[in-house]
């Protein structure tokens, strides 16, 4: 479905990107993994890209706290596939604190990397997908983009402006076969998630299955978790034709979470 496409996937060296990754690599598309990580297992990835999927696969370190460093990451997969025809802004951190302590560096760190980076790559992909008048821009969100939770002030403000941001590029390049669409998880079983398990047992006292269900999952009516690669599969269809119609939409997959 993909095959001759290119991607670049930003936070692609774990959990939802990774699996985004695979996804595109597995239709067909090159690839660009970015993020952060011990050099041998990205190396892995990448090669392993390449071999399970016959793509061609890149990895860019660049920090998307840094705008000149995404510019330059997409001016670099633009030189070597000759094209980027599909850009998933998915890295992101998170930081958890009341917000008359929050220190004002994660704020600012929040903000760049889950929201400016994707405005940064933006940016700097779109005059190539209106040339070649075919393009597809898929922002990783959060069901933070629709609801709050308390203590997390910048990821919440960074999750509801990259919906805002997304809607307003989407209006922008909507007659140029460009489609620019949020994807918004509710819990998603990563690695980052699975870690938080046992620290959360000793400290509250709780079985395995409590801490999923009345503290991870409190918000989520599935009381399941997502899993990452059925958010790449969301990801894959909004590269389809059969989406080419879908926009500005930011498409929740959260088990019901932002239904209540
Ligand atoms: P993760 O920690 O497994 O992956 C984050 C990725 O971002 C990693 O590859 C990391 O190296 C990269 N990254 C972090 N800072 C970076 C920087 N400055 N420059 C470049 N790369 C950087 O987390 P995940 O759960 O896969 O999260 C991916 C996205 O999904 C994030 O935007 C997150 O907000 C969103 N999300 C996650 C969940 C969840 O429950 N896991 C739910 C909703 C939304």
């Amino acid at each position: 479905m993909l095959k001759g496409k290119s991607a670049v996937i930003t936070g692609s060296t774990s959990g939802i990107g990774l699996a985004i990754a695979k996804a595109l690599a597995g239709a067909g598309a090159n690839v660009m993994i970015n993020g952060f990580g011990d050099a041998a297992a990205i190396e892995a990835e990448r090669a392993g890209l390449e071999t399970d999927f016959g793509v061609r696969a890149l990895y860019s370190a660049a920090d998307m706290s840094k705008g000149d460093a995404i510019a330059a990451m997409i001016a670099e997969a633009e030189a070597a596939f000759g094209a980027v025809d599909i850009l998933v802004n998915n890295a992101g951190i998170q930081f958890v604190s009341p917000v008359e302590d929050f220190p004002p560096e994660k704020w600012d760190a929040i903000i760049a990397i889950n929201l400016s980076a994707a405005f940064h790559a933006m940016r700097a992909v779109v005059p190539g997908m209106k040339a070649r008048k075919w393009g597809r821009i898929i922002n990783t969100a959060s069901a933070h983009s629709k609801v709050a939770s308390p203590f997390k002030s910048a990821y919440v403000a960074a999750k509801h402006g990259i919906d805002g941001l997304t809607k307003t590029v989407a209006l922008e390049v909507a007659t140029h076969g460009i489609t620019a669409n949020s994807i918004s998880p509710g819990y998603v079983w990563t690695p980052l998630v699975e870690k938080q398990i046992p620290d959360t047992m000793a400290a509250r006292g709780l079985t395995r299955e409590q801490v999923i269900n009345d503290v991870l999952l409190t918000a989520q009516p599935t009381k399941e978790f997502v899993t990452v690669e059925q958010v790449a599969a969301l990801a894959l269809f909004l590269c389809s034709d059969a989406a080419a119609q879908m926009t500005g939409t930011n498409l929740s997959m959260d088990g019901g979470w932002t239904a209540g």
